[in-house]
Order: structure tokens, then C-alpha cells, then sequence
């Protein structure tokens, strides 16, 4: 790698708008911190970007420089994509610009926005979009992915809103991707991941909603397992695109809703959402309050938004996270079987297993029109091991329950959604992707990135260097 030195700093700093941090820097150590807290990486530098300018200078600079860059959206990768040892952070954390246009019922979002930006932005006018379920999460990472959610089943994954995009690419040039301009480049950006340039700016397309609906969690004791799932593989193979239903096997934490007597001891949850009329929804939904007496019944009418950060405190920031997923077709027997022994064993009282339900607006758009694959599966499972960072000896415990849990799974699995790889990332890219879908992901490499210079992410190599 070439070095830099101050003058190269200083010819840079004299007109970059943002923040660069240096590791001699105070703010340095907290610059460097991202979402999983497991992941401790230390860049030579990190460029927080104001605008689309300092985007293009840092990622000259980086060329220039033989920096390899790491680009930071919400920092949410588990992987720790997000940040580098000894290259560069490009960092979009500043920028989170955002704007409706209610006529058009669209939403502009910079790079560097949250799931709480297009939450709060878009409800302020009745409107959403699929977002995540944890309002930190990046929206920058989350879209090039695929982006799941609550509403996916009425309103597509968040890729099937997404209209245009502002891209800075691996030569610091900048341009537009939508269906009529770069179209190729805009089919990779819905579900390549970061592969293929810095992604600027998003535009959505909004659907009304809200701002309330009926939404939340119900939950009973994990010997209820078994038949909670049976009742989610049957209800959800024919249920309403208005319904979105999520599982979630954990420990039950010390919530004050939650019977003392169940603290600390599994349970499954069901997380219901219902995106249409609230009278409509509580007729529909009644069936799940009717497959076992519940310990925890809180589906009630509440604002999209509240809904939407319900899982904020349980996935806080610093805390360490490793996790493994598959995605899955419906819930056998034998799949409920493994789910429920290994949830009985879960090592860690913050650990969660969600298991999301695909269907609906999601399987209706083909694998060809955009980089995400297998949409006819009809769950995804994420094996979320986590742990207080003072929790050292039990890394290894936690860890090794998640990769056994991953691989009783394996015979059952149909590949795996790309934001919900880990340190498998660079192994399990290419199951992320059917067979036509890589061809076409790795000539654009090609074409758009041919030095790999966007490396630090669920890498898809250009074709002439696979
Ligand atoms: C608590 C939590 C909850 C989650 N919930 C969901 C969920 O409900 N649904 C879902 O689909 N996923 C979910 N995820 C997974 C999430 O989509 C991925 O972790 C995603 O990568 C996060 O994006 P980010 O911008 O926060 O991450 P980052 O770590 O900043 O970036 C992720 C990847 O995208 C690249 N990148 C970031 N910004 C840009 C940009 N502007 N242009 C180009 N490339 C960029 C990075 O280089 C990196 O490779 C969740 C993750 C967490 C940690």
C-alpha cells in the first residue's frame, strides 16, 4: 500500500465539507465503532462525507492513495462490512437529507439515512414503504440487499419501490440508475449489495398507510412451539397480503408485560402486522389468538412508527452479535423439529431466532427483474446469537450454538438472503444467487468495478478475475 502523509491530508481537507478522522484524532475510537460491537477494526482514515462531493473527492483520495475502502451506510452489517483495518472509511453517516414529494407520492433519501428517516418522513404524510424492522438499521445496506419487513407481503421488499438512485462509482464519477438511464446498473443495485458504487441518494415509491394499524406481539410458553409454527406455515400459505406474521423463539426478557414466572425461559412470539383497516385486520388475526392460550397478547391499534421501533431496545448498538441464516420453503415437521430442540438449548438470554414469512407482493415480481433470488421461498430464518461485550468467555458458547442450530438446518436450506450473511459472507455470496443472476451480477462487476476497488462487502468479484 502507498502511503500519505499531511500534506496529502491537507490537500484533501482544503476543500472537503465533512469531518476526516485520523486514529490521532479524540473522536477517533468512537468514529470506528459500528453496530456489532464484536468487530474491532482500526482505518487509517475515516472521511465523513457532507455530500456528494466529499463522496467523490474521498473515493479519488482513496484511489490515488492505495487505500482500500470500506463504505458505511447505518453500520449495521454483522460482518462489519462497514469498516476496514488500515484503509479507508468512506463514511455516509452525516448524510441523511430526505424529502416527499406527497403528490408523487415518492421519497428522496440520502445515503446515509436510517429506517427511522423513511418511517418518520414518509408517515408525516400518511405514506410508507417496507422498511426493516429495527429503525437503526441503514437504509442504504438494507435496499442494495433486498430489504424485508413488515409490510413486504402487501407492498413488495423495499427494492420493488425503489425508483432511481445516485450512484458515485469505483472512478469517483457520478450517475444516475433507474429504468431509463444505466438500467443495468439499476438491476444490480436492487439486490447486489454495495458491489457496484456508493449509492448517494434513493428514491422510493410510497404507498398510503396508517398512521395507525393494528400490530404487535402475542406469545406463549415454547411448549407451545410446535403448534404456533404448524399454525404459521398453514395460515401464512394462504393469508392476505395485508398480513405479515414473524416468529421470534428467545428467552423471555424481564419486560413487565411478560409473567415473572416466564422470565429467563423460552417462549415463542408471533409478530403480527396487519397493513389495511384495523376492523378488517382484528377478524383476520383473531385465529391466532385462538392456537393457544397466550402469555402475551399486545396486537392492538398503534402508529406504524411505534411499531416499527419495537425491537430497537432488544438489537441496541455495542453490544456483541454473531448470526447465521438460511432461507427456508414451508416449515416441515422436521424443520419445526430443529428449531424448537435448538431454541430450547439458546445459550445467551439476548440471543433471537426471527423467522420472516415471504408470499404475497414479494413472490408475485420475478427472480429475473431484479438481483434478489428466490422469492417463492416461504420463510427466511436468522440465527441471532448476542451477548454483553463483558460476556468474553461465552463467545465461544454462543458462537458454536449458532453453527450447529445453522447447520441442523443445512439439508432444508434454499440459499440465504445476502444482508443476513456474516463472517460467511465471503463463502455464502454466491449461494445469495441463482445461477443467472451471478452471470449477470459478476459481468457487471465487470463493467462498472473491474478492479474489485468495492471489496469490503458480500463480494462479487468481476467475471475475468473469478
Ligand atoms: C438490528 C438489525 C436489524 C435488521 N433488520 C433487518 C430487516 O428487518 N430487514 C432486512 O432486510 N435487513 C435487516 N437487517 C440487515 C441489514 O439489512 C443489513 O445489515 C444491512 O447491510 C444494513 O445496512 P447498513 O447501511 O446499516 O449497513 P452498513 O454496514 O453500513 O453497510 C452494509 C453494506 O452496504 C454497503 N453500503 C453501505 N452504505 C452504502 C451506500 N450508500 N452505497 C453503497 N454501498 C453501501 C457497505 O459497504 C456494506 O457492504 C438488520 C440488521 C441489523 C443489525
Amino acid at each position: 500500500m502507498k502511503s500519505f502523509d499531511k500534506a496529502a491530508i491537507s490537500a484533501l481537507a482544503s476543500d472537503f465539507q465533512g469531518l476526516l478522522i485520523l486514529p490521532e484524532d479524540p473522536t477517533y475510537n468512537a468514529a470506528r465503532q459500528i453496530w456489532n460491537g464484536h468487530i474491532q477494526r482500526r482505518p487509517r482514515l475515516i472521511a465523513r462525507c457532507s455530500g456528494v462531493a466529499d463522496v467523490i473527492a474521498a473515493v479519488r483520495f482513496g484511489r490515488e492513495h492505495g487505500l482500500n475502502p470500506s463504505v458505511r451506510g447505518g453500520g449495521h452489517a454483522v460482518a462489519g462490512h462497514a469498516i476496514c483495518d488500515d484503509g479507508l472509511v468512506i463514511d455516509l453517516s452525516m448524510m441523511t437529507g430526505s424529502r416527499v414529494d406527497p403528490l408523487a407520492r415518492t421519497i428522496q433519501l440520502d445515503g446515509g439515512c436510517l429506517n427511522a428517516h423513511l418511517d418518520r418522513e414518509s408517515q408525516a404524510f400518511g405514506l410508507a414503504a417496507t422498511g426493516g424492522i429495527v429503525s437503526h438499521t441503514g437504509i442504504a445496506g438494507l435496499t442494495l440487499g433486498g430489504g424485508i419487513g413488515h409490510l413486504m407481503r402487501k407492498f413488495g421488499l423495499t427494492i420493488d419501490a425503489l425508483r432511481s438512485c445516485d450512484v458515485v462509482t469505483a472512478e469517483g464519477d457520478f450517475l444516475v440508475a433507474n429504468e431509463r438511464e444505466n438500467s443495468d446498473l439499476y438491476w444490480g443495485l436492487r439486490g447486489g449489495g454495495g458491489n457496484f458504487g456508493i449509492v448517494t441518494n434513493f428514491t422510493f415509491e410510497l404507498q398510503a398507510l396508517g398512521p395507525s394499524i393494528l400490530a404487535g406481539m402475542i406469545a406463549w410458553p415454547m411448549a407451545d412451539a410446535p403448534r404456533v409454527l404448524r399454525f404459521l406455515r398453514e395460515f401464512m400459505a394462504d393469508a392476505p397480503d395485508e398480513v405479515g406474521i414473524m416468529a421470534n423463539l428467545r428467552l423471555a426478557p424481564p419486560l413487565p408485560v411478560i409473567p415473572a414466572a416466564l422470565h429467563g425461559k423460552p417462549i415463542v412470539a408471533l409478530i403480527a402486522t396487519y397493513a389495511g383497516q384495523i376492523d378488517e385486520g382484528e377478524a383476520i388475526l383473531q385465529p391466532i389468538r385462538e392456537i393457544a392460550t397466550p402469555v402475551v397478547d399486545a396486537i392492538a391499534p398503534r402508529p406504524y412508527v411505534t411499531h416499527q421501533k419495537m425491537f430497537d431496545a432488544a438489537m441496541p448498538h455495542g453490544r456483541h452479535y454473531y448470526w447465521k441464516s438460511h432461507k427456508l420453503g414451508p416449515l416441515t415437521d422436521e424443520v419445526i423439529d430443529i428449531v424448537v430442540e435448538h431454541c430450547e438449548q439458546i445459550t445467551s438470554p439476548l440471543s433471537t431466532v426471527p423467522i420472516f414469512s415471504f408470499g404475497g407482493a414479494v413472490a408475485r415480481v420475478s427472480d429475473e427483474a431484479t438481483a434478489f433470488p428466490y422469492r417463492d421461498a416461504a420463510h427466511d430464518i436468522n440465527i441471532v446469537a448476542a451477548w454483553h461485550p463483558e460476556d468474553v468467555g461465552g463467545a465461544e458458547r454462543h458462537i458454536d450454538w449458532t453453527r450447529k442450530f445453522f447447520d441442523a438446518l443445512k439439508p432444508h436450506s434454499r440459499g440465504v438472503y445476502v444482508n443476513f450473511t456474516s463472517d460467511d459472507a465471503a463463502d455464502r455470496v454466491r449461494a445469495a444467487y441463482s445461477e443467472q443472476q451471478w452471470r449477470r451480477l459478476t459481468a457487471l462487476k465487470a463493467k462498472y468495478d473491474p478492479t474489485n476497488y468495492f471489496r469490503m462487502n458480500a463480494n462479487i468479484a468481476p467475471h475475468d478475475r473469478t
